[in-house]
């Protein structure tokens, strides 16, 4: 008589490649965080959106989605799309959680510069265990932001996230501090060290350059001019206005 197993049987991706002590595939992991960022955007996630963020064929995805709504991790509901469930929220928010202390861990103790950390973190975030994770996290000091401004879930996975805009929102003679960058492109972020702009440098806008122009702005006493899709990726927090100045 053989033993009877109660092992779900999971077939294709979604059983494939199974990371760290989670249990989850790499590619159902993928596919919380995109569900996630998409979701951030404002609308209803379709399936074709999905395809195109992961690029994979929406055949594929369709499958996913499915698998992922049977494990209880998405809401599936034709014609409305996709949403995390409350578990896949807090998986999703955890995978972020890896993903921004292995950035943190790189840099501040690595040595690596902050363009070429998203990339690692983006393959050891699937890789790295709970155990890892927290003793990178404990050896940082535990910090609540990564490198980039982007606030660090907890292990709980919880997160307060904070929302401020894009520097191209600003009106000119607005005094505001870089808050947070976008961490996913490599040259852009190079460029931003260069001008010397990471979160909390403060800064001042002088003019926005006619017809889709350049940006110009003074930080550290210095003006620089920014084009709209690098003014895009910083994220600043505006100045108070003091009522009695004004
Ligand atoms: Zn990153």
């Amino acid at each position: 008589m053989t033993a009877k197993r109660d092992t779900p049987v999971t077939s294709g991706e979604a059983a494939a490649e199974t990371s760290r002590d989670s249990g989850r595939s790499r590619a159902v992991e993928d596919y919380l965080k995109a569900i996630r960022h998409l979701q951030r955007q404002g609308s209803a996630v379709s399936t074709s959106a999905l395809a195109q963020e992961l690029e994979r064929s929406p055949a594929s995805v369709t499958n996913m989605v499915k698998n992922l709504a049977e494990r209880g991790l998405v809401d599936h509901e034709p014609y409305y799309g996709v949403r995390l469930s409350a578990e896949g929220e807090r998986e999703a928010l955890l995978i972020i959680r890896r993903h921004r202390v292995i950035e943190a861990y790189l840099i501040e103790r690595l040595g690596y510069s902050w363009d070429r950390v998203h990339a690692e973190a983006e393959r050891l975030e699937h890789a790295a265990s709970e155990e890892l994770i927290e003793r990178m996290a404990g050896a940082l000091g535990h910090p609540e932001l990564d490198p980039h401004g982007s606030p660090i879930p907890t292990r709980e996975g919880r997160l307060d996230e904070r929302r401020f805009p894009a520097l191209t929102q600003l009106k000119a003679g607005t005094q505001a501090v870089v808050r947070e960058v976008s961490d996913s492109d490599e040259e852009r972020l190079r460029y931003l060290a260069d001008l010397g702009l990471y979160p909390g440098t403060e800064l001042v806008v002088l003019e926005h350059e006619p017809f889709g122009g350049s940006i110009r702005i003074e930080a550290a006493g210095v003006e620089k001019s920014l084009s709209p899709s690098l003014a895009e990726i910083i994220m600043v927090e505006p100045r108070a206005v003091d009522k009695e100045e004004a």
